[in-house]
């Protein structure tokens, strides 16, 4: 049976019974694994991603649960307006004191060509206006590019290194360096196509 046929016919009943045998499989190999997590979570990494379900952040950087928190929404959009991102930002630098911040976008991402391609897919179309802002920024270069797929490519970058940049803008990144904290920003871009992840910005950091 094909893969994708096998995801198909998979129902929630499947995944608790999957979820049994990953919480034993966790115990066999780690007997005290459930009870360190209870006792605190101090992930170094926060992780701000596309909520694309190709891209599952702790498995493609091979970290365990505790080491990695996560936000994701559709297309890896930072708005300084968005109280759910800003929430999960602040608490993340000043209650768990991460100290990387990772901003990930993905090649092939369908929020990114909805937007350049001004799909009509519903309230969303609103949430993309940030990604055509981002476009409009860099219409130049986007022009330039001799196909769609080209243009599609280069704008999933474009959009990870305006959100690298707007969350370096926001207060909490901001204040975090006024008071010397240690705290960097990170802007990558992971391949659906190959696994790989490669970096766009290079570490940005308040020194
Ligand atoms: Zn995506």
């Amino acid at each position: 049976m094909p893969d994708d046929q096998a995801s198909a016919e998979k129902h929630p009943v499947d995944l608790l019974a999957r979820n049994r045998e990953w919480a034993a499989d966790r115990i066999r190999q780690d007997p005290a694994f459930f009870e360190r997590l209870v006792k605190q979570q101090s992930p170094k990494f926060l992780w701000i991603g596309c909520s694309d379900s190709r891209v599952p952040a702790n498995e493609i950087v091979g970290l365990a649960p505790g080491e990695l928190f996560v936000h994701r929404n559709v297309a890896n959009i930072v708005v300084h307006s968005d109280l759910n991102c800003l929430a999960v930002l602040q608490y993340a630098v000043d209650v768990l004191q991460v100290e990387h911040v990772i901003v990930c976008g993905h090649y092939g991402c369908g929020g990114i060509r909805a937007a350049i391609e001004n799909q009509r897919l519903g309230l969303i179309d609103n949430w993309f206006r940030h990604v055509q802002d981002v476009a409009r920024h860099h219409t130049e270069e986007l022009d330039l590019l001799p196909t769609n797929a080209a243009r599609w490519d280069r704008l999933c970058e474009l959009n990870v290194e305006a959100q690298v940049e707007a969350v370096i803008r926001t207060t909490i990144v901001q204040d975090a360096w006024a008071r010397g904290q240690r705290l960097s920003v990170h802007g990558w871009i992971y391949g659906i196509h190959d696994g790989i992840l490669r970096e766009l910005t290079a570490l940005r950091d308040g020194a």
